[in-house]
């Protein structure tokens, strides 16, 4: 399969290709996609708003059950290989088939035990890009699995309560201590809106978000850094701001607002921590003021919030590298509205929001600074909101 910058889906592929690993059809795919956050970095594990998008791009799951407790994972991205697991304890899989296994495990933890599984999985995301492609992973398998135990994730609700047991799969079985964001936006997201998400209690707001309408479109800038770190560095964060909450005497940062900021209590804080707190506060902000614009319909608007997230993310938070700021900054200089790293960070992908008809102009632009400093080639994708996981 090839991935859909080249022009073709997969899910004819994803039935094809169940059957000529397993022997026989499936019964039931899914589709989950990948997202881009718009606004609202590093705030999902404080308790605070972000603003995604599900992207047009998917992975999709093929899978049928079996007479015995035996999971088999193929997938289209690892041809020749399949990972066979004659039980399922979290931590037990290092491989790229703990995504499936843990939802399949966490499902079965909260009592929807699907007994043994054969499942395919295809994608049109690039891994580790940032553009959440574990996510779709565990949606797409979750939501065919949900439908075979015979749980009916069409309400929010149940959507709601899957991605918890995804974000379980991810944080216990793949070890990865993520927030609620890339799931709720692979489930939750629908077409033509971004998704409002207060990480708190996890409520969501679908909020208009047509880019077409208006002439725009966002350019989705696949930096290919190689990353390293991520991991160690994304729990550095996360504790800085757990310990700042707690000398602060709040539940997290959620609860310290823009004016607090010049109080002697919060400035009373490290250096270093007063600007990760500094951070999150502004971007909680942000995300509330870009909604606001719109909800307003004033799109274009949103452009400066953009542009303000990277450079928090930049100075305060310190997520950026050089690549990601040098992209960021073609995209401005080329006439985008806003651009900012969107993602866990060190790496991954930009986003700007421009004219539709500049994205050429701004691709060539990026294309140029890349050449100029042997960065490589860079993935483009331009997106609109897209719809979240669904049975094909
Ligand atoms: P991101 O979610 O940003 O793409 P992650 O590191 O969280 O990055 O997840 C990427 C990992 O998810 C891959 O290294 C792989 O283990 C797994 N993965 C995602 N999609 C697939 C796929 N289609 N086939 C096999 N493994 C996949
Ligand atoms: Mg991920």
């Amino acid at each position: 399969m090839v991935n859909a910058l080249g022009g073709f889906t997969v899910d004819d592929s994803a039935v094809a290709d169940f059957r000529s690993v397993f022997g026989r059809a499936p019964e039931t795919v899914w589709a989950a996609p990948g997202r881009v956050n718009v606004i609202g970095e590093h705030t999902d594990y404080n308790d605070g708003f972000s603003l995604p998008i599900a992207l047009p791009l998917r992975t999709i799951a093929a899978v049928g059950r079996r007479d015995d407790n035996v999971l088999r994972v193929a997938s289209a991205q690892r041809p020749g290989e399949i990972v066979t697991l004659p039980d399922l304890v979290p931590g037990k899989t290092e491989s790229w088939a703990s995504y499936a296994a843990g939802i399949v495990w966490a499902l079965r933890e909260a009592g929807r035990d699907a007994g043994g599984l054969d499942v395919f999985v295809d994608s049109e995301l690039p891994e580790g890009a940032g553009l959440s492609s574990s996510a779709a992973l565990e949606c797409a398998v979750g939501g065919a699995v949900a439908e075979l135990v015979g749980w009916n994730i069409e309400p929010d609700l149940a959507r709601a309560e899957l991605v918890r047991l995804a974000q379980r799969a991810e944080n216990e079985d793949v070890r990865a201590p993520t927030g609620i964001m890339d799931q709720t936006a692979s489930l939750r997201c629908t077409d033509g809106h971004a998704l409002l998400l207060d990480a708190r209690t996890a409520a969501v707001t679908q909020v208009p978000f047509d880019l077409r309408a208006d002439g725009l479109a966002l350019l989705v800038v696949d930096s290919k850094t190689p990353h390293e770190h991520v991991h160690s560095e994304y729990a550095a964060r996360r504790r800085t701001c757990e310990e700042a909450a707690a000398t602060l005497g709040v539940p997290s940062l959620r609860d310290v607002s823009e004016e607090d900021l010049d109080t002697p209590a919060v400035r009373a804080l490290d250096e270093l921590s007063y600007r990760r707190v500094r951070h999150v506060v502004t971007e909680n902000a942000r995300v509330l003021r870009t909604v606001d614009l719109l909800e307003d319909g004033r799109v274009r608007e949103i452009g400066p919030m953009l542009t303000a997230s990277h450079a928090s993310l930049r100075d305060d938070y310190e997520v950026s590298v050089p690549r990601i700021d040098a992209t960021v900054d073609a995209a401005l200089d080329a006439g985008a509205y806003g651009a900012r790293i969107t993602g866990g960070g060190f790496g991954g992908c930009v986003i700007a929001l421009a004219d539709a008809d500049t994205i050429e102009q701004l691709q060539a632009a990026i294309q140029r600074t890349y050449a100029a400093r042997d960065y490589g080639q860079p993935g483009f994708f331009t997106v609109a909101p897209s719809a979240g996981a669904h049975r094909l």
